[in-house]
C-alpha cells in the first residue's frame, strides 16, 4: 500500500486503475482511525477493485475555539490500520497543498446546512462540502462512503452530489458503537474516565428514543422534550441540541413520520458528541 501526499500522484495512481477498468472506491477521513472507519474502509474494499483512503483533518471544517490544534493525530497507527483492511492507497495532504495562500473558491449549502449541527458550528458545512468536493475531483472514485454516524453531514453530500451533477455513488454505512453503545469517534479519546461513563447518557438515550417511537409515540415534540429530559439526568451532560427532523430537507417536524431523523449534539464537559437515529 502507498501514502503519498500531493495530488498528482493520487491522480496517476487513478487514471492507471481505470485505465485498466477498475473501480474505485473512497474513504474520505481525518484519522486517528477507529472500527467505525475500518467498516467503511471493508465496505468500499468489498464492492470496489481499489480503494482510497484520505487522512486530512481540514482546518476549513473547524470554526474558532473548536478542536484542529488539539485533534488527535497517528499517521503511524492509521497507515498500519488501512493496510490490514486492505486499501490501496492513502492520500495525506498537508494543508498548504490543499489551500493555497490565496484560496478563494467555496461550496457552500443553504437549508440543510442550516439546523442541527450547522447551528452551533456556523462554518462547518462549507468546510466540508469545499474539502470533499476537492478530494472527489483529485480522486475522482465511483462510490464514496460516509458514516450515518454524521447523518447530516451523510444528507449534505448526498444532496451536493444530486445537486452538482458529480457522477459519484454515495454509500451511507450503519454507525459502529463501542459494547457499551458509545458511538465511536476520534473525539472519544478526549474523555476523562468519569466523563466516558457519562457519556453513555448519549447512547442510551437514542434507545430510550427507539423505544418511545416503537411504544407509538407520534408527537416529535413530546420525544425530544422526553429525550432532552433524559440527558438532564447526567450531571456531566450538557444538551446542545436534540431535534427530530424530517429526513430528507432536514426542516424540524410536529410529527413522527418517515423518513425522520432525530439527532443529538451533546457536551461531556469540553467535548461535543454525537449520536442519532434514523426512522425510514
Ligand atoms: P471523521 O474522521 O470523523 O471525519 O469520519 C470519517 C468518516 O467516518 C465519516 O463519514 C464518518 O461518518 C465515519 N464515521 C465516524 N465514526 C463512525 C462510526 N462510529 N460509525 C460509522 N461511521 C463512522
Amino acid at each position: 500500500m502507498n501514502i503519498v501526499s500531493e495530488p498528482a500522484q493520487v491522480r496517476a495512481a487513478v487514471r492507471e486503475w481505470k485505465a485498466n477498468g477498475l473501480r474505485v472506491g473512497f474513504v474520505p477521513t481525518m484519522g486517528y482511525l477507529h472500527e467505525g472507519h475500518g467498516s467503511l474502509i471493508r465496505a468500499a474494499c468489498e464492492q470496489n477493485d481499489k480503494v482510497v483512503v484520505s487522512i486530512f483533518v481540514n482546518p476549513m471544517q473547524f470554526g474558532p475555539g473548536e478542536d484542529l490544534e488539539s485533534y488527535p493525530r497517528d499517521m503511524e497507527r492509521d497507515s498500519a490500520y488501512v493496510e490490514q483492511l486492505g486499501a490501496d492507497l492513502i492520500f495525506h495532504p498537508q494543508p498548504e497543498t490543499m489551500y493555497a495562500e490565496d484560496f478563494c473558491t467555496f461550496v457552500d449549502m443553504t437549508g440543510l446546512t442550516e439546523g442541527l449541527c450547522g447551528k452551533s458550528r456556523p462554518v462547518h458545512f462549507r468546510g466540508v462540502c469545499t474539502i470533499v468536493t476537492k478530494l472527489f475531483h483529485i480522486v475522482q472514485p465511483d462510490r464514496a462512503y460516509f458514516g450515518q454516524k454524521d447523518a447530516q453531514q451523510l444528507a449534505v453530500i448526498r444532496r451536493m452530489v444530486r445537486d452538482l451533477d458529480m457522477d459519484i455513488e454515495v454509500v451511507g454505512c450503519p454507525i459502529v458503537r463501542e459494547p457499551d453503545g458509545l458511538a465511536k469517534s476520534s473525539r472519544n479519546t478526549y474523555l476523562s474516565g468519569p466523563e466516558r461513563q457519562a457519556a453513555l447518557i448519549l447512547s442510551q438515550t437514542i434507545r430510550f428514543g427507539e423505544q418511545l417511537v416503537a411504544d407509538g409515540e407520534t408527537d416529535a415534540r413530546e420525544l425530544v422534550r422526553k429525550m432532552t429530559e433524559k440527558i438532564e439526568t447526567e450531571p456531566l451532560a450538557r444538551v446542545d441540541y436534540v431535534e427530530a427532523v424530517d429526513g430528507r430537507m432536514l426542516q424540524p417536524t410536529d410529527r413522527v413520520k418517515a423518513p425522520l431523523l432525530v439527532a443529538m449534539a451533546v457536551y461531556i464537559g469540553k467535548t461535543r458528541l454525537i449520536d442519532n437515529f434514523m426512522i425510514e
